[in-house]
């Protein structure tokens, strides 16, 4: 066993470092001669991974690796990660033309030809990484102080702007703190930065945060910010009555991926627990504003039965069903997939309306089914849209003699246990590293499947396209 595979079970870099020291134990004696310090920094393992993890693609393909020499240790991989990155974008993950009998089925039709069906399965998981607060950009953050990235300088200007959503006024200057505040002039909006402040102060102390984040294996390439700007984890917003100009912060419980809130109200912050009288609710309207950092949504990951991943991609805001689909299509599209007979998501009503408005054509044929278990929880019966389309019982090829289903169609639920538990891991990693550690992550955990399938005498293996 390689150390590398470690993280996939979410043993982060710290815990790595610790772990070598552990190891070390045995060999004290040798310590005080050697030059060197036997103890890895986080930052040392982090380093090691990325050149293990390159190393090991380059003589997958045949290639040498080459880093530059001039530039400062922690810039020394981005092009050759990268370059990684961009060819999992273009190729897409090793075992993307991967089918076994657990994923792909053979079956006999009443006429008596023989069909063949594969399934995938999607699901999003909440993984991300700080990113520009300008919904859909891709450019990186240039520290963890930034809410706006550096290379659009229409979005750079952003954060000399009020962070309230609607108000474009200069931000103002703080005399006593010397630092500029993020909103502006106007009371309300000063109140409601006040506020937040307030509401992470009670949650956490700063250097209670300041640990976590290196605990957090931080990762950006300024490493960790004294001044770091918080990351917003939860979707808020503030209840402002003009009348009685009470201001009160709602932070809503949990957030589904699909942008679905449960608006339950208050904060445990005491500022924000202004009782609300009827009158307030009447009276009051919603305020948005942005004092941190904002992070991609999520990723969707997409997944055969057998567990075997064939791809991935971040979701920057609320996992709303049209990405989903153009993910689906560009991963499915390259050169070395195939595109499966069924695609199993659990919004795949509303994804399905979505292909028959647009007349989207690479979805022609395909069946669009509601996992088994969700479409009888979460799904109303009176819908009759997706009763008839979007039942697994309605596919004769998803179920087996007995009537059960044939494939694991929950298995997106499983996989995304085990990849939420990269969350703390990445939720500091510059765009390029993130992308890298979890494809890397993603590549590793499929080798481990498919072991278990050629173990189990399920004849993993990658079809001639023509088939
Ligand atoms: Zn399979
Ligand atoms: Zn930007
Ligand atoms: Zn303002
Ligand atoms: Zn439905």
């Amino acid at each position: 066993m390689q150390w590398m595979d470690l993280m996939q079970i979410a043993v982060s870099a710290t815990n790595c470092a610790r772990l070598y020291d552990l190891a070390q134990v045995r060999h004290t004696r040798y310590v005080q001669e050697w030059q060197f310090k036997t103890s890895p920094t986080t930052e040392e393992v982090w380093d090691s991974f990325v050149l293990l993890a390159l190393l090991d693609d380059h003589q997958c393909h045949g290639s040498h690796l080459r880093i530059p020499h001039n530039n400062d240790q922690k810039d020394r991989y981005t092009l050759a990660m990268r370059a990684r990155n961009e060819y999992i974008i273009t190729h897409g993950q090793d075992e993307l033309p991967h089918a076994c009998c657990g994923c792909m089925r053979v079956f006999r039709m009443p006429d008596g030809t023989s069909r063949c069906t594969e399934v995938v399965v999607t699901d999003g998981v909440t993984v991300g990484r700080p990113c520009c607060a300008v919904p859909h950009c891709k450019n990186p953050l240039e520290s963890q102080r930034h809410r706006f990235c550096s290379a659009d300088p229409s979005h750079k200007q952003r954060e000399t702007m009020c962070a309230v959503e609607g108000c474009d006024r200069p931000v103002v200057h703080d005399s006593h703190t010397g630092k500029y505040r993020k909103a502006c002039a106007d009371p309300i909006h000063l109140k409601m930065e006040d506020m937040k402040a307030a509401s992470t102060r009670s949650g956490k102390s700063k250097t209670q945060r300041m640990k976590t984040a290196k605990l957090n294996n931080a990762l950006t390439s300024a490493g960790v910010d004294e001044d770091m700007l918080p990351i917003q984890d939860l979707d808020e917003w503030y209840n402002h009555n003009p009348s009685t100009g009470n201001v009160r912060l709602v932070q809503a419980t949990s957030t589904s991926l699909t942008g679905v809130t449960d608006c339950l109200p208050a904060s445990s912050d005491p500022i924000s627990q202004i009782p609300d009288t009827c009158q307030d609710k009447e009276e009051s309207f919603k305020l948005k504003a942005m004092f941190f950092r904002q992070r991609t949504n999520n990723e969707q990951l997409f997944i055969r039965p057998c567990g075997v991943i064939s791809g991935c991609g971040t979701m920057y805001h609320h996992e709303a069903v049209s990405n989903v689909l153009i993910l689906f299509e560009k991963t499915f599209s390259l050169p070395r997939a195939r595109k499966p007979q069924h695609l199993i998501y659990d919004s795949n009503c509303n994804a399905l309306r979505e292909v028959e408005s647009r007349k989207l054509k690479f979805f022609d044929g395909m069946g669009m089914c509601v996992d088994a278990f969700h479409h009888k929880t979460k799904h109303k019966a009176s819908d009759t849209f997706c009763q008839q389309h979007c039942d697994m019982k309605a596919f004769p090829e998803l179920l087996d003699k007995q009537g059960e289903y044939y494939f694991n169609s929950s298995i997106a639920e499983q996989t995304n246990v085990w990849f939420g538990g990269f969350h703390n891991m990445c939720r500091e990693m510059t765009p390029v590293k993130y992308d890298f550690f979890l494809d890397e992550m993603i590549l590793r955990r499929n080798r481990v499947t498919v072991f278990n399938l050629q173990q189990n005498g399920k004849n993993p293996h990658h079809p001639r396209l023509s088939v």
